[in-house]
């Protein structure tokens, strides 16, 4: 069943699946790209780190974007500390609107060959060697697919057929508002107490994006809400300003949950949000969209199939995210983020160390030694 995989149907025009299509209609592979266009916009704050641009290189410069070159760092005592590109990076992060960052992959996808097929997914099941897959717009077609690429996000319908759902424990719940009007182009990250999670503000075109999350269950929707809207009423003064609200999860999985994830298998691959596979630390999950679309796309391509990406993932991805998920308990601890910003406030060390987590330069393997080599032994002993 692995060896030639020469048709390949890809669920979901997210980051993930539509770099997932570019990658194969690219290597020859006949590929349909099921596009799903409602909702427009994604709930997302839309930050792409450097190295999630790095990371794909055959992407054209996209327009409307918007380039951060300053993030604020606030600890849980209000204490904070400015963090700003050097000439090394030119900006810690480039903030999209979803709708513009989505349509940019999904036309390089096309670019390189893929079908674009408008429309949803609603089941999919074993035929033969096969999946059959039936929804809107899907209905009238009368294949069987030998190989399925589930990309569509959290509440994957392919994980949930071919795997085991994630469980709500391994998730951040988001809750936040996108607010319209213009603002400088600062990104904020807040850190509160009694919060196992953080609250952002992403500036982008036309609009700032504020939002709360917080891991598990640990926080209701309301109370979210309800943080978010102090950190707008903080930075947007005019209370008059349009808010939309928007609510979501971010997969987030704990160092066991990772170490047992099913990604791939017999015919088919999960990649970005599908696989579960997110920054369990910040929910950073556009990079490891495009770091799994990657990974299934060579196995496929190498004729390894689903099970050569679950190794490929459980080697390449798996063990910095059970870095990331074990520093998740020490990070949101008070005690650590003050003595953050307090060393920050004093080194420049201690500054580019914190810039590098930022744009995705330092990995969270190989962190601890890094604060143990550059002598940063308060925060080394959080650990
Ligand atoms: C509030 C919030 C803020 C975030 N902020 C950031 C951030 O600033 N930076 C960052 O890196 N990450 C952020 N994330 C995470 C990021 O949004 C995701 O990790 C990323 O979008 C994953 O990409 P994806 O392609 O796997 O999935 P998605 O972007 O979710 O795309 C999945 C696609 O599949 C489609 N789909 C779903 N079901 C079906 C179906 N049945 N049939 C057909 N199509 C279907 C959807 O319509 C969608 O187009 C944030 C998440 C949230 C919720």
């Amino acid at each position: 069943m692995t060896m030639g995989i020469d048709r390949v149907a890809v669920i979901g025009a997210g980051p993930a699946g539509a770099y997932a299509a570019h990658l194969l209609a690219r290597a020859g592979r006949e590929v349909t790209l099921v596009h799903r266009t409602r909702p427009l916009e994604k709930p997302c704050g839309g930050g792409v780190t450097r190295q999630a641009l790095d990371d794909v290189p055959e992407l054209p410069p996209i327009g409307g974007g918007r380039s951060i070159e300053r993030t604020i760092f606030r600890a849980p005592s209000g204490r904070e500390v400015s963090l700003e590109a050097d000439s090394r990076e030119r900006e810690l992060l480039r903030i999209y609107p979803r709708r513009v960052l989505d349509a940019a992959v999904r036309r390089l996808a096309e670019s390189s060959g893929a079908r674009i097929l408008e429309g949803s997914v609603a089941s999919i099941e074993r035929d033969g060697r096969g999946f059959r897959l039936r929804g809107e717009g899907i209905d009238a077609e009368s294949s069987s697919w030998p190989f399925v690429i589930g990309a569509d996000g959290i509440g994957s319908i392919v994980r949930r057929s071919l795997a085991e759902p994630l469980d709500e424990r391994d998730t951040f719940l988001a809750c936040g508002w996108r607010v319209e009007v213009d603002a400088a182009p600062t990104a904020i990250l807040c850190f509160e107490r009694r919060l196992r999670g953080y609250l952002w503000s992403f500036p982008r075109e036309g609009e700032v994006s504020i939002g709360a999350c917080a891991l598990g269950s640990s926080a209701k929707p309301a109370a979210l809400f309800e943080r978010a809207a102090r950190l707008a009423d903080e930075l947007v003064v005019d209370s008059a300003v349009p808010r939309k609200p928007y609510a979501s999860r971010i997969p987030a999985p704990s160092s066991r949950t990772l170490r047992r994830l099913r990604v791939g298998g017999d015919g088919f691959a999960l990649v970005g949000d599908a696989s579960g596979l997110v920054d369990p630390l910040t929910g950073e999950g556009i990079r490891f969209a495009f770091r799994t679309a990657r990974l299934a796309a060579e196995s496929i391509v190498a004729g390894e199939g689903g099970p050569g990406y679950a190794e490929r993932a459980r080697r390449d991805v798996v063990p910095g995210l059970v870095s990331g998920a074990r520093w998740r308990s020490v990070f949101y601890q008070p005690a650590f983020l003050e003595a953050m910003v307090a060393l920050c406030a004093k080194r420049q060390g201690a500054r580019r160390l914190l810039l590098d987590l930022l744009t995705g330069h330092q990995e969270y393997a190989g962190l601890l030694e890094r604060l143990v080599g550059e002598g940063f032994q308060s925060l080394a002993a959080c650990f």
